[in-house]
């Protein structure tokens, strides 16, 4: 694709990369193929050939409206798109670089700023949002059905973080809503692990991932988040006592591998960001590197379907390590038609487009249940609650299922 970028955005780093990503487009248009929103709209614009061609006009200098903004906004970031590209284009990377330049050059109406702003206070404040969930979750049975199924009942009872020291460690992140809503998945983790000789290493200054503030324009706060993660892990990657640092959300795996390319321009942190990078692994990726047969507890013959999170088969590119370690501990997965396509979760995507998401989901959850399986499991937060709110079909993660 020819671009004339204007002097000024060239000659920034975003710019160059962007040109670069615009170049490799030849606008075949096979990406809006597998694309979730232009299946659901039908417009071009919906379609990440459109999306490419409006961020390429705002890179041109075009003053962009409301209107590019809308249609940027309701892209998932699932990343099918980049599977699907013949020519290896980094579309969500030049995504990032074109909602920026967006948001600065537009202003959002009053009631959207304030969503987000809400969206990012509750989120983010782990004391305010541990207490709306014990709250929800005390009166769950009185709430309107629609959001009683996105709260998940308390446990009945918490798995124990396993005691012994072993010489391998790794970091776990444990996210910003994760350990209030299914406060078991990290634990599961930790004894699978444990099991392997392995020891998880909890660092209390690290929450968030920073995914949910670069995903609502506040980059600014997500580049200080992902800092603040960075100084918390130093002393710990410096004295290599560490090999490896995951999430048990590929959600914010995703962020956290995007750490070295997203501090790029900050000359105190760049180098070590592309460590931190370098160390960040899917947990399906590092358990399925171990002896199978040590993570795996024996299991029974319950037909599971497993959701690939878009942030996990796109965005990571890492395929078919889930399945692999359920088959092996004797689950019987079943397959089901359109499993490339995002459920509609997408981050804070639930919450701020909604009818899309629901759309999305409802489909997903329509040809996971044409398998009939038992149980569904999956590998991200949002993906999980998400899914549940549009099946009676339990939902959980998939390393619950080897402990
Ligand atoms: S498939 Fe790739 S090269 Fe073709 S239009 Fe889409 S992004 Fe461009
Ligand atoms: S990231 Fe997903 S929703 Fe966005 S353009 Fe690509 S395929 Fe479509």
């Amino acid at each position: 694709m020819k671009t004339s970028i204007t002097h000024a955005i060239l000659e920034t780093h975003q710019g160059k990369e962007a040109n670069r990503i615009l170049r490799n487009c030849v606008h075949c248009g096979f990406c809006n193929a597998t694309c979730p929103t232009y299946q659901l709209t039908g417009d071009e614009l919906d379609a990440p050939r459109g999306r490419i061609y409006l961020i390429k006009q705002v890179l041109e200098g075009k003053q962009p409206g409301s209107l590019t903004q809308s249609h940027l906004d309701r892209c998932l970031t699932c990343r099918n798109c980049e599977s699907t590209c013949p020519s290896g284009v980094d579309y969500g990377q030049l995504l990032d670089i074109g909602r920026q330049m967006v948001s600065d050059q537009t202003q959002r109406t009053i009631s959207d700023r304030f969503k987000r702003l809400m969206v990012r206070k509750l989120f983010l404040t782990r004391p305010l949002f541990n207490t709306a969930i014990a709250t929800a979750q005390l009166i769950r049975t009185f709430l309107p059905s629609a959001i009683k199924r996105k709260i998940p009942e308390k446990p009945e009872k918490l798995l124990d973080w396993p005691k012994t020291e072993h010489q391998r460690k790794i970091i776990l992140l444990p996210g910003c809503v994760q350990p209030a809503l299914q406060p078991n998945i990290d634990r599961a983790a930790a004894i699978v692990l444990d099991r392997l000789g392995i020891q998880t290493l909890r660092i209390p200054r690290s929450g968030c991932c920073g995914g949910i503030s670069h995903h609502l324009d506040a980059y600014d706060e997500a580049h200080a988040t992902m800092k603040s993660n960075i100084d918390s892990w130093w002393p710990y990657i410096e004295n290599h006592q560490i090999e490896a640092i995951i999430s048990t959300a590929t959600g914010c795996e995703v962020t956290i591998k995007e750490y070295g390319r997203m501090l790029a321009d900050d000359r105190n942190y760049r180098d070590k960001a592309a460590r931190v990078s370098e160390l960040s692994q899917d947990l399906s990726e590092y358990v399925a590197a171990q002896d199978k047969t040590q993570a795996s507890a024996t299991h029974s013959d319950q037909k599971i379907a497993f959701h690939a999170p878009c942030t996990l088969q796109h965005g990571q590119q890492v395929r078919g390590k889930v399945e692999s370690l359920l088959q092996a501990s004797g689950i019987q997965l079943v397959s089901f038609q359109e499993s490339h396509l995002c459920c509609g979760s997408a981050g804070t995507y639930s919450i701020l487009q909604k009818t899309m998401a629901e759309q999305l989901r409802d489909r997903k959850v329509q040809h996971i249940e044409s398998a009939q399986p038992d149980l569904i499991v999956t590998a991200n937060i949002g993906c999980l609650l998400h899914l549940q709110s549009g099946t009676h079909i339990p939902v959980k993660h998939w390393i619950e299922m080897l402990i």
